[in-house]
């Protein structure tokens, strides 16, 4: 006999897990069921005209499902899989509801969704040719010359699909999905490999869209979320077994309630801990050796030059790098692990490095156990069970090929590996990638006592700052204009460093009540105060 909270698990609750003191009257009937013992949804996130809403939560929770029954491919069957049900007992269902008139449009099969897909590397494989083209195909809106405009695409034009980097692929993306005319627009994670200033560009042009449609946007970098979305679903329950879509928040109220781990109405606690974050700068009260200098270079490639001013890197600390994409923080990875030579020659050779690419790729049929044991010695030890395997969610992939992993699957282990190996210095290029909150905030975790375990160097190259201000205990600022040159300096102190990288950028954060940086509308009182007292973070 199945439970009647989720259908999955014998007369046991797995609500359980989760702490429910009080069934939301939601939960009487799912919204769907793919089959006896598989997922099952519900709640549904509510489109509507004029508004970005979002939704937060982990991944596998349901979020594409509610897609494709907003979107009309999926026909929801209320957790009845015996028999068909019909449009008319649906709509009963929702009578009364707002989502009664979206759901008969959708019933009579007029509704036209535009979709950003999560993962975007499928697209070279399945479009061929050049991104111009790609683009014209599709400017039904024809708003194509303000896009390529605002996202600096006019140089990528003539270039072939397949040559794109990640950041370019995700512009291309989204300029489709905006590009096209739609009843409804469904953008799933915007944010990954673009850099802070093409995020909060995204952000514009998707607030602008929202003037005249419905945009539902599911977004993991939770300064931007808060920045564009009006109000947020929360989604929780137990990845690939259940998903609630709670009722629509206020995006400040819900943000927090996420981070806090309870949403209140619901009265549903969804995590143990609370996300906090520091209001002062970071200071560490533990002294710390010097592990590097890392050396004054420069490094010229035909068009662009970096230089690096130097500075030290201690043993047991994470030094967060921030700075645009195309200033050549790749490239400095690439000078001190040795991979590039600097410009007088001298190569730096004195540490091993570890290094994590931004762009991970899997072209091996290795099983992702097999891919650890030969990075570590370590694999069977307890210590890499509890401090590797486990937190980053990786016990129920061991056997899966590698290539057959999600983005978000894929990044783990490419987490894991980087910090498998031995080394003197670790160097992640954008960890949080694909990742969702959840998981960004344990990697934060696991990164920072790898640091301090193996009294390494780990520096983390990264565009969003709540996982930049929770993972760094000093920054390296880059500075510059991207693909003509670039500079590197400090490490500084978080507050010092904060105010040089996000001056740089004219933007500036504010903190609500809880204590979380919300970023400041540009030309805001705030904005305006905080500029004049080179205040751009820690400030309250
Ligand atoms: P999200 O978008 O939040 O990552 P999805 O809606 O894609 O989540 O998936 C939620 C769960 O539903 C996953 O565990 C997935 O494996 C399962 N699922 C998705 N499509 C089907 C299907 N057609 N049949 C059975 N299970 C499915
Ligand atoms: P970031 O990591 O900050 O995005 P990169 O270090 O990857 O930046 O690149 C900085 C600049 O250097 C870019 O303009 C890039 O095109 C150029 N560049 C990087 N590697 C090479 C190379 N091997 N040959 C020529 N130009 C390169
Ligand atoms: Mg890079």
């Amino acid at each position: 006999e199945l439970c009647v909270g989720c259908g999955i698990c014998i007369k046991k609750c797995p609500f359980e897990a989760l702490d429910i003191i009080q069934l939301p009257e939601e939960l009487d009937t799912p919204v769907h069921r793919y089959g006896p013992n598989a997922f099952v949804l519900y709640g549904l996130p509510q489109p509507v005209t004029g508004k970005v809403t979002g939704v937060l939560g982990p991944n596998g929770i349901g979020k594409s499902t509610a897609v494709k029954i907003l979107s009309g491919q999926v026909k929801p069957n209320l957790g009845i899989f015996e028999r068909e049900v019909s449009w008319e007992e649906i709509l009963k269902f929702y009578a009364g509801t707002e989502l009664l008139d979206y759901l008969q449009q959708v019933a009579k099969k007029t509704i036209r969704a535009s979709i950003k897909p999560q993962y975007i590397d499928f697209i070279p494989k399945v479009f061929k040719g050049k991104v111009g083209d790609l683009l014209k195909a599709n400017d039904e809106r024809k708003q194509l010359d303000h896009f390529i405009r605002e996202l600096a695409l006019d140089t990528i034009l003539d270039k072939d699909l397949s040559t794109l980097s990640g950041g370019e692929l995700q512009r291309v993306a989204l300029t489709v999905a905006l590009s096209k005319e739609a009843d409804f627009y469904f953008l799933d994670e915007v944010t990954p490999f673009l850099d802070i200033y093409q995020r909060m560009i995204a952000a514009k042009l998707i607030r602008e869209l929202a003037e005249s449609h419905p945009v539902i946007l599911v977004e993991h970098d939770i300064a931007i979320l808060d920045m564009v979305a009006e109000t947020v679903h929360i989604a929780y329950g137990k990845p690939a077994a259940f998903g609630i879509i709670t009722r629509p928040k206020g995006v400040r109220i819900g943000v927090n309630q996420y981070l806090e781990g309870f949403v209140a109405e619901e009265n549903v606690r969804i995590r143990d801990y609370p996300v906090v974050f520091e209001t002062r700068g970071h200071e560490s009260d533990v002294e710390r050796e010097i592990l590097m200098e890392i050396p004054e270079m420069t490094k010229t490639f035909p068009g662009f030059t970096l230089k690096v001013a130097g500075g030290e890197v201690r043993r047991g600390e994470v030094l967060g790098i921030v700075g645009a994409n195309g200033i050549g923080k790749s490239t400095f990875a690439k000078l001190l692990a040795g991979v590039e030579t600097p410009d007088d020659g001298r190569k730096f050779d004195t540490v091993t490095v570890s290094y994590k690419p931004q762009y991970v790729t899997a072209n091996t049929s290795d099983t992702v156990e097999f891919l650890l044991r030969q990075a570590t010695r370590r694999f069977d030890s307890s210590y890499y069970q509890h401090e590797i395997l486990e937190p980053l969610g990786l016990m129920p992939l061991l056997q899966s090929e590698v290539n057959h992993l999600s983005g978000g699957e894929l990044q783990r282990v490419a987490i894991a590996l980087c910090l498998s190996r031995d080394a003197d210095l670790y160097i992640l290029d954008e960890p949080s990638a694909h990742l969702d909150v959840e998981q960004r905030l344990v990697t934060t975790k696991v990164i920072k006592r790898a640091a301090e375990d193996k009294g390494a160097g780990i520096m983390v190259i990264d565009h969003d700052m709540y996982t930049i201000d929770m993972i760094s205990e000093r920054l390296l600022v880059f500075d510059g204009v991207p693909g003509a040159n670039g500079l590197a300096t400090g490490p500084f102190e978080m507050k010092e460093g904060m105010n040089k990288f996000l001056g740089l950028l004219g933007i500036t954060f504010r903190r609500d009540k809880t204590g979380r940086p919300r970023i400041n509308k540009p030309g805001s009182y705030l904005d305006r105060e905080q500029k004049a007292a080179g205040e751009y973070y820690y400030y309250n």
